[in-house]
């Protein structure tokens, strides 16, 4: 197929690294405000940033029905962090009336690792990555409480208390969600993996 085009939801948070990482993966990358312009891409990441502002501004702009349209549709989506709180069917210590979009039948606690520590970097193997082990970078990062029989679980980290391991990067059809930020790292193989998600789905 012809280059992917992949729109970064532009309302709030870190919308120019991603814009970098996607054009560093190959893939034509534009932001994405209004309903017009996510007609036109053939997928979308949704940023780290807070999600509760996110998703106030979506409601606002008129987005929040066409995302929740496109999702169902089969448009690929890649979230981080909040981006992953905006695709989780479900969210724990969100705001009252905190909307998402959805589409990953998952339970996500927001803030989950920020209590213990505000931000931090970990090396996680990531399934299906060849190569060194991916930098986790979390910044008052959301996990994934659990998970419907349809998800797949890409990495997950040591829990630090307790025997369990947390969930930190899952898929769902053509959605994708980490808790933590590549595009923040120089190192553009998650984005890969995601523009490689879209031309599939094209195929
Ligand atoms: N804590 C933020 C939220 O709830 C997410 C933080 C991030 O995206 N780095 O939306």
């Amino acid at each position: 197929m012809s280059t992917p085009t992949i729109g970064v939801l532009a309302l709030q948070g870190d919308v120019r690294e991603h814009l970098v990482a996607l054009a560093a993966a190959d893939a034509l990358a534009r932001p994405v405000r209004r309903p017009e312009e996510l007609a036109e891409v053939d997928a979308l990441v949704m940023p780290g940033g807070e999600s509760t502002t996110i998703s106030k501004l979506a409601v606002l702009f008129g987005l929040m029905d066409p995302l929740r349209e496109r999702v169902r549709a089969g448009m690929p989506v890649y979230g981080t962090c909040a981006g992953m709180i905006m695709l989780a069917d479900k969210i724990l210590d969100g705001r009252d009336d905190q909307e998402t979009v959805g589409g990953i039948d998952m339970t996500v606690r927001r803030n989950a690792f920020g209590r213990q520590n505000e931000s931090f970097e970990t090396a996680i193997p990531f399934a299906g990555m060849t190569g060194e082990p991916v930098t986790g970078v979390f910044i008052r990062a959301p996990w994934v409480e659990s998970v419907g029989a349809g998800v797949e679980v890409l990495a997950e980290v040591p829990a630090a208390d307790g025997p369990d391991a947390r969930i930190v990067a899952v898929r769902q059809g053509n959605l994708l969600a980490t808790s933590f930020h590549p595009e923040l790292t120089g190192d553009h193989r998650v984005h890969e993996y995601f523009v490689r998600m879209v031309e599939a789905a094209a195929r």
